[in-house]
């Protein structure tokens, strides 16, 4: 189901007045974790200034450790869904558990299925039984392959609304959190209809190569763009080293437009 033999025309998700896929791309920007309302209300008028539509914040946090917060909850996404109500945007979270589809979905756009999840396939199963679109990142140490399968997953339940996301994956290289697989993105548009975005954060974990890396996925033929961006980022209950503060932020949304590869 998702291969370009089945369907040879590109999926393209419409959520509200958002489209991902097909001709324009997309950046999707927002805190690791949602925090507080100031928080996501800042983050959301920064958006707003660069005229995008799509806001990330995780609510259930998949942590290295129990002692790590663990997000928010259902508390965060409600704050979402005001800052979204408010602001108009697109909202995107992730959910761990089949349990936690039911809490998040009268507050959020957008489910997200985590790298730890990508085999989680009660929750794949789970996800494709509902009528949210759904962004399934690649698992740490999972094959293309074993994405594809996956999402396959999700529209054999009954979901064909469903991106594809490039977080970076184990290798011996230690310059970067994870390693960014550039070749995921043309392997992944010329096999599957689905849209293949890249997440420049959690693949490269250091704010300094951002705008290439970004770069280099649109130039390798990306739908977009998820990168992690936070008010006061030192202070940051997670992921405080890869998130841009908001004026990093403009400075990579300039450097990106200006680059001429986003459309
Ligand atoms: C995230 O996007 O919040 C996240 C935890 O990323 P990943 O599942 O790719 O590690
Ligand atoms: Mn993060």
């Amino acid at each position: 189901l998702v291969s370009r033999d089945h369907k040879s025309e590109d999926t393209i998700i419409k959520v509200k007045q958002t489209t991902i896929g097909g001709l324009s791309h997309t950046l999707i920007a927002g805190p690791c974790s949602v925090e507080s309302r100031e928080q996501l209300e800042t983050v959301a008028s920064a958006l707003k200034q660069t005229g995008l539509s799509v806001m990330r914040g995780g609510a259930f946090k998949p942590r290295t450790s129990p002692y790590s917060f663990q997000g928010l909850g259902e508390e965060g996404l409600k704050m979402m869904k005001d800052v979204a109500d408010e602001s108009g945007l697109v909202t995107i979270s992730e959910i761990m558990s089949p349990n936690q589809i039911d809490i998040a979905a009268p507050y959020i756009d957008i489910f997200q299925v985590g790298a730890r999840n990508m085999q989680n396939f009660d929750l794949l199963k789970a996800v494709g039984q509902t009528k949210k679109p759904v962004l399934l990142k690649r698992g740490l140490s999972a094959t293309l392959e074993e994405l594809m399968l996956a999402a396959e997953y999700i529209l054999h339940h009954g979901n064909d609304q469903v991106m594809l996301i490039e977080r970076g994956i184990r290798t011996f290289e230690t310059a970067t959190r994870n390693t960014l697989d550039i070749s995921a993105v043309p392997i992944l548009k010329q096999e599957t209809h689905l849209p293949v975005l890249v997440d420049v954060s959690h693949s490269t974990g250091r704010k300094d190569i951002l705008l290439p890396c970004a770069k280099a996925a649109l130039a390798a033929g990306a739908d977009g763009i998820m990168v992690e961006i936070h008010p006061d980022p030192a202070n940051a209950l997670s992921d405080g080293k890869q998130q841009l503060n908001m004026e990093e932020f403009q400075a990579f949304w300039d450097g990106l437009t200006d680059s001429g590869l986003y459309r």
